[in-house]
């Protein structure tokens, strides 16, 4: 049998014992693009029983572009960055230079001043153990900012190797082929030409003939919001275009559902508003504080959609955390979902989020 390697990770697949790396059932060789069982969970049903970002298997993976020169481009979701940031990156791929590149900026409200998310990312990244060369704000699928990221990358990987890193989801197979297509003009590269002959076990892209673009495997992060739903409760989270802010008018003791996934309670303050940056397919329903619980019991899964009842099965249960905002512009985040801008006042929020995905604060940036 001629060699078949994973259009995911590289490795070459075997149908023979699937208890071992690159094990694909041989049904699976007819499709046009061939995935070891393990991509293919990965890509497609965001599986994490059996991996997860301590995961040895890929782990001892990624950790061997350690001792390799190169730049190192890490991909993330700007609208899940703490789900999307690889914490303690440097100790998995080495003392590298990092561009970090923050992707999907075409969801963000036109609003939104680049400068202070560029900062924020920087101190995101900085708390995540990652000092970081330059922050890049791209939209992939748009294409936006991917001339000046690609002359960067040009001019930072000093005729080096460029590793791409970045957890699952976060865009990087977009990104990597809107990156050849850039440079080669051609479209779908990566799925139809895998170069062999590499003991890394990892997608590479000539960029000379010394040197080469790699993608690592995605690392699957716990804290990914994505790896708690359903692929058709995926779809509705996941905003598709530029999102409306929802603004809402409350009054201390009442409460917001954001579908059934997360909850927001105005404990204490005066009237104020609240705006809420969630994909605009995502329902959002305002009750009282003292009505939300037995709302959560009689209709979960229904009036309070998403969670599906796929999701239901594997969403852990929220657990509440208390928030006391003291200055105006200040966002409450949750990761993988959404946000919420506190434009004014003093108050305290209570907010309920799926055991994991934890939610924090940040200054506005809109
Ligand atoms: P990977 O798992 O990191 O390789 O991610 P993919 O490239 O498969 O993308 C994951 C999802 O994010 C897909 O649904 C993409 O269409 C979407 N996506 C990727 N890049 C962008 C982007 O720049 N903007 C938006 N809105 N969606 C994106």
């Amino acid at each position: 049998m001629t060699e078949i390697n994973c259009q995911g990770c590289g490795i070459e697949v075997q149908t023979s014992d699937e208890t071992h790396p690159g094990y694909t059932p041989k049904s699976a060789l007819d499709r046009e693009t061939v995935l070891c069982q393990r991509c293919f969970r990965l890509k497609h049903y965001n599986e994490i029983q059996d991996v997860s970002i301590t995961d040895d298997d890929f782990l001892s993976m990624v950790s061997r572009i350690r001792d390799r020169n190169g730049l190192v481009v890490h991909v993330i979701d700007i609208f899940d960055v703490s789900g999307t940031l690889i914490s303690g990156l440097p100790r998995i791929v080495g003392n590298k230079p990092v561009l970090l590149v923050g992707n999907k900026m075409d969801l963000l409200p036109k609003s939104t001043n680049k400068n202070k998310l560029i900062q924020w990312l920087r101190s995101s990244a900085k708390e995540a153990g990652i000092n970081v060369e330059n922050v890049y704000l791209i939209s992939s699928v748009k294409g936006h900012g991917m001339d000046a990221l690609a002359e960067t990358i040009e001019y930072h990987r000093n005729k080096q190797d460029v590793f791409i890193v970045g957890t699952t989801n976060v865009g990087k197979s977009t990104f990597i082929n809107r990156l050849i297509k850039q440079s080669t003009g051609e479209s779908d590269v990566i799925t139809t030409s895998y170069f062999p002959g590499t003991t890394l076990g990892f997608i590479q892209i000539p960029l000379d003939d010394q040197t080469a673009l790699i993608d690592t495997p995605g690392i699957v992060n716990k804290q990914q919001m994505a790896h708690y739903v359903s692929d058709n409760d995926l779809k509705v989270i996941t905003p598709k275009k530029e999102i409306k802010p929802r603004v809402y008018q409350l009054n201390s003791g009442q409460t917001l559902y954001f579908g059934g996934l997360a909850r927001l309670d105005f404990i204490k303050g005066e009237r104020q508003s609240f705006v809420c940056y969630f994909a605009n397919n995502l329902p959002i329903h305002r009750t009282k504080i003292e009505k939300a619980d037995e709302l959560y019991k009689e209709h979960l899964g229904g009036l309070l959609s998403p969670p599906d009842k796929d999701t239901l099965e594997i969403i852990p249960e929220l657990t509440a955390n208390t928030f006391r905002i003291t200055e105006g512009n200040t966002d409450i985040v949750f990761p993988g979902l959404g946000w919420v801008t506190i434009p004014s006042g003093e108050l305290t929020v209570a907010v309920h989020s799926p055991k994991g995905v934890n939610v924090s604060q940040r200054r506005s940036f809109t």
